[in-house]
Formats: C-alpha cells, structure tokens, sequence
C-alpha cells in the first residue's frame, strides 16, 4: 500500500474509534441515568416529624387538601454538601395521600428575596439519582409509604437543571406509574417551552409570578430583569396547550402592603385576561417574610381573591396554604449547607 493511503487508512480508524467511544460513553449515560444503576450514598442527618392536631387542621377545612403528618429530613451528599426533602401526608377528599418534595439542586442561584433556599449561594446541580434517593428515603421514614404526588419544588431551581431533572421525571414514571409530578419555575421562557417540548407525560407546572408588575417583580426576584412578564405567560400557556393534561398555574405569594392593593389586582386580572382556560391561579400565604411586608394571613387571601373577582379575573383561583411550617419544610424554607 502506498504511503499516502496508508495514513488515510489510519486517519479513517482513528475517527471510527473516536465516534464509536463517544457514541458508547453517551449510551452508558443514558443508561446509568434512566435505570438509577449506580447506588448513591446519602446520609440522613437530621429528622423531623410534625403531627397535626384536630385544631391546627381547621385552617384548611375549606381547602383541597388537609395535611395530617409531615417529615422532613435533612441529607448529606457525598461531597458533604446538605440538602432537605419532606414528605406530606395529606387527605383529598377524604382519601389519604403522600406529597414528597424534594431538592434539585446543591443551593439556588436565584436569590428569590422571599426564600431561604438561594442565601448560602449555589454549589452543583443534583443527579436524577440523588433526587430518586430522597425520594426512596423519604418513604422508607414513612413507613414505605406510596408515592403519589412528587413536587420538585426543594431547595433549586428544576428547569436549570433540565437534563437530570428530565432524567428523573423519566425514572420516577417507570418506578411509581400514576404518580403526580409537578415543577416550579421563577420565569425563564425559553426552559418552560423546552421543558413543553421535551416532558413526555402530564406535568403540573406552578410559575412563580408574585406580581403582574414588573417593577414589583424586579423587587423581588431578580431573574425578573430578564425576562418580561408578556414572554413568561406565553410561554406558560404553550406548555398548557401542549398536552392536554397539564396543569399550569400561576403562583401569587401576598405580602400585606406589597403587592395585595387594588392596583395589583387590576394589573393581575389584565395580565390573566384571555388564559381562563389554559391558567389557573393560586394565591399563597408566604413562610418567610420580606423587608418590611409582612406575609398576609388568610383572610387576606380571602379578600384578595375576592378584590379580583370583582375586578373580572375569571381564571380559576384556589388558596395554597403550605404543609411543614412547623418544621421549616413549607415553601421557600429548605435552607441548603454547603460543604
Ligand atoms: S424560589 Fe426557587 S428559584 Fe427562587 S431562590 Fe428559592 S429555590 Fe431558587
């Protein structure tokens, strides 16, 4: 064989192996991910139970859910850094039920003012693994108990973490069928469209509004300077549209004095105008409070929904009143320790 074709020869091999390499590590990935081969460590640190007493369960007699037991756990990962998880034992018409929240990433960039998860910073984004770990975890303190609805709404933020988030979403439907999946997102159109072109079930979808003013908004949250708000909620009603099965709302956290008076709700119903059918809304009572704004209590709640009915909102509302308050477990509580 001629020399120059020797080395074409070679130079063909070569690019082969490469390909063929890198087309086994993908595979590996790919397989590692969706069947949770790799066993992870995770340490349980610390425990926390809270049982509901007959008069702490009267506050949500009139809401959808009425919590019963919550536990919340703290875990150390194998590079020591801490994330929590918890897990809802909640009544739904009656019937028992199990809501697991859990952590998606080790801190959050975010900086969202009104939550503590983000104020130690940001250290790495968590497998699928680690967050299918939680999750196992938390049922076995439960008693091995079901899994029926999994919120990925701990410490982080899921959609910057798309892939391994993906991943998990993939692995929880093959390990728990019928299960609830729900994501939370503080507004970064582009990843809320992807994640509509990407998530192959039904997916609950809360987007984190808190203020149809973005002024307001940037206050806030400063993912807020990014984005408009006109962008988020199309975004937001493409991933309704997408599957007919997915239920997007649009989460408003009331801070009394803040974001509670009439301009606000006349700025919420204009917004939400044209989406009755693709968003609903739910109203939140904060767990932490904000500079001077105190978080409403509940007949705030009540009046504001009332304010925005009067003002011609026709989007379904209902009141989210969290669970694991007692334990630090309810929204924007999780503190994350990093190593
Ligand atoms: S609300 Fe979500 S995105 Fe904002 S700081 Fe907390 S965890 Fe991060």
């Amino acid at each position: 064989m001629p020399k120059s074709k020797n080395l074409f020869y070679y130079i063909t091999l070569f690019y082969h192996k490469i390909v063929n390499s890198l087309t086994l590590l993908y595979t590996a990935l790919k397989y590692r991910k969706s069947t949770n081969i790799r066993r992870i460590e995770m340490k349980l640190i610390d425990k926390q139970v809270h049982i509901y007493s007959p008069e702490e369960k009267k506050i949500w007699a009139n809401e959808a859910f009425v919590p019963q037991v919550d536990i919340r756990l703290s875990l150390q990962l194998e590079d020591g850094n801490i994330i929590s998880g918890a897990l809802f034992n909640m009544k739904r018409k009656g019937q028992e039920e199990n809501h697991y929240c859990i952590s998606t990433q080790a801190g959050c960039k975010f900086g969202c003012k009104f939550c503590a998860s983000g104020k130690n910073g940001w250290n790495r984004n968590l497998t699928a693994e680690e967050m299918a770990k939680q999750v196992e975890l938390l049922s076995e303190v439960g008693g091995h108990c079901s899994v029926d609805h999994i919120s990925l709404m701990g410490i982080g933020e899921p959609l910057d973490n798309m892939e391994d988030s993906l991943a998990f979403i993939e692995l929880a439907d093959k390990t728990y069928p019928g299960c609830e999946i729900a994501l939370a997102n503080s507004g970064i159109p582009n990843k809320i469209t992807a994640l509509a072109n990407q998530v192959n079930r039904p997916i609950i979808f809360w987007l984190s509004l808190h203020s149809a003013i973005e002024a307001k908004r940037q206050q806030i949250m400063p993912i807020a300077n990014k984005y408009k708000i006109a962008e988020i909620i199309e975004a937001s009603r493409y991933l309704a549209n997408k599957n007919s099965q997915n239920h997007v709302s649009v989460n408003y956290m009331l801070f009394k004095g803040f974001n509670d008076t009439l301009e606000d709700a006349v700025a919420l119903v204009e917004l939400l105008r044209g989406t009755e059918k693709e968003l609903t809304l739910k109203l939140t009572m904060p767990n932490n409070s904000w500079n001077i704004y105190e978080p409403a209590e509940y007949q705030d709640i009540v009046s504001f929904q009332r304010t925005l009915r009067v003002e011609g909102l026709k989007n379904p509302i209902s009141r989210l009143l969290t669970a694991g308050k007692k334990l630090g477990a309810g929204c924007g509580e999780f503190v994350f320790v990093p190593n």
